[in-house]
């Protein structure tokens, strides 16, 4: 319990994966490097490719850092054959051991096989501690190593075992998985992570964290897969099975929110058209006065378009985003931090100064970011800063692989609202209701758990965690 609560207390922002898989194509490796290229937002801590042929040996390659610092044509030529699963992975610093770097690889008696994911399932701990004692040894800690256990501790053909292992597994995920016959997608029974199938143009298939990965390799899309399903791709087409029917679509509404490309679209609904009409629906309510409408780019900007259009105000770029900052540049003082920010972000002053600014972001989760924003905007000369956040407050921390911060770090969590708008600097704060979010985006299947502490599974473990952070 110590290492669990350790593991819970040091976790960062942002623990999000892409996973991209491609069957019968004569380029799969190379296609899966394009796919993950467009996945690179989910994950720029690691990046690794497995490939192979019909019958043939699975060859993987896998390392640290961003896909084109993993990969080049030489190591993509090592990975031959027509058939690939690849991932991208962002992680806290303890966990992105190369151990952890997937695919995770799997070759044994009775079966080889890679295997990636997304996500996080809420009773790992348990499961590995049932493995350990049955006599697992465990490399790492991803949840990809334990489904390859599971897999293998399991009886009966492949596809039997995946399904018994998922019937144990409760939280969200999506994996894909490679052998030498088929490839392999699986959405959890609550529809918490996307994943979607699409076809190539020369008859081949593939399946995508996101949408936005099949433009690049003229993928069409197909569909997205259901909760609680498992398809088996290989030369006879696609083949569905329901490891259960006890299912529901609770979609993280941080997908929509801010983590998806806005090109993405998820379970029907368009990432950019969703987060514009959250837009829309902020600037309903609205009743003060302003100038222009800026967004905190990237995720918050079509949002702003969307108020802006709502409000009848001009929509303006008034903060200009540096895209070339190291993502490990090192901040040890808060001197640094601060030079940190303002290498990330400008205000620009010939747009901002002399105006009364409404700031749209999607979130808040320390509030440090936005406190030095809305001071950028003051230093630049905006006369007032209305900050306007197109989702609720985040008052609870995310187990299903979204690092939204701990307890402590949510300031939503510890601060009234007046002392928020106090902390940022903000002339006025406004947040969404946590309906108003699904209302706006069109669908009521969300899960909203860390707006609202409504959680769609039991959390095991971490359950008994949270409620000792909360009693603190
Ligand atoms: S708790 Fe929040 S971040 Fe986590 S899956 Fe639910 S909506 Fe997404």
């Amino acid at each position: 319990m110590n290492e669990l609560r350790d593991e819970f207390l040091s976790r960062e922002l942002h623990e999000e994966c892409g996973i991209f898989g491609i069957y019968n194509n004569s380029d799969a490796a190379s296609l899966s490097y394009y796919g993950l290229h467009a996945l690179q937002h989910r994950g720029q801590e690691a990046a690794g490719i497995a490939a192979c042929d019909t019958g043939g040996e699975i060859n993987c390659y896998k390392g640290k850092g961003l896909l084109a610092e993993v990969f080049n044509n030489e190591i993509i030529a090592t990975l031959p054959g027509r058939h690939a699963i690849g991932h991208v992975r962002y992680s806290t610093a303890d966990a992105n051991q190369i151990e952890n770097v997937q695919p995770i690889m799997v070759r044994s008696h009775t079966a080889s096989f890679a295997v990636a994911h997304n996500g996080q399932i809420v009773n790992a701990p348990e499961l590995r501690h049932e493995l350990e004692k049955r006599g697992s040894i465990f490399q790492g800690v991803s949840d990809s190593e334990l489904l390859a256990h599971m897999i293998q501790v399991e009886e009966g053909s492949f596809e039997e075992c995946i399904v018994k292992a998922c019937r144990r597994f409760e939280g969200a995920f999506a994996f894909v998985i490679l052998t030498n016959k088929a490839i392999y997608a699986v959405r959890d029974k609550n529809g918490l992570r996307p994943v979607s199938i699409a076809k190539l143009p020369e008859g081949g298939y593939c399946v995508s964290s996101e949408t936005c990965a099949y433009d690049i390799v003229a993928g069409e899309y197909v569909r997205d897969l259901k909760a609680g399903e498992i398809v088996k791709i290989d030369d006879e087409g696609i083949h569905s099975y329901q490891y259960t029917d006890d299912t529901q679509y609770k979609m993280c509404a941080m997908e929509y929110i801010y983590f998806a490309r806005p090109d993405s679209t998820i379970d029907g609904i368009n990432v950019h058209t969703a987060r514009r009409l959250s837009g829309r629906a902020l600037a309903k309510r609205e009743d003060t006065e302003a100038d222009i409408v800026i967004g905190v780019p990237d995720s918050s900007t079509s949002a702003a378009i969307g108020f802006a259009e709502e409000i009848g105000l001009p929509y303006e770029i008034g903060l200009i985003k540096n895209r070339y900052v190291g993502r490990t540049f090192i901040q040890p003082t808060q001197k640094q931090r601060e030079r940190g920010v303002r290498m990330k972000l400008s205000a620009v002053s010939s747009i901002v100064k002399g105006k009364r600014v409404f700031m749209i972001d999607d979130s808040i989760v320390r509030g440090t970011t936005s406190k030095r924003i809305v001071q950028l905007l003051k230093e630049a000369g905006a006369t007032e800063v209305h900050v306007r956040i197109c989702s609720a407050p985040l008052i609870s921390p995310c187990f299903y692989g979204v690092d939204t911060s701990t307890y402590d770090e949510l300031i939503s969590a510890r601060l009234t609202h007046d002392e928020l708008c106090e902390f940022i600097g903000a002339d006025s704060l406004r947040f969404m209701e946590v309906d108003e979010m699904g209302e706006s985006f069109g669908t009521k299947n969300l899960c909203t758990a860390c707006f609202d502490g409504q959680y769609c599974t039991k959390l095991f473990s971490y359950g008994e965690i949270l409620e000792s952070e909360k009693n603190k």
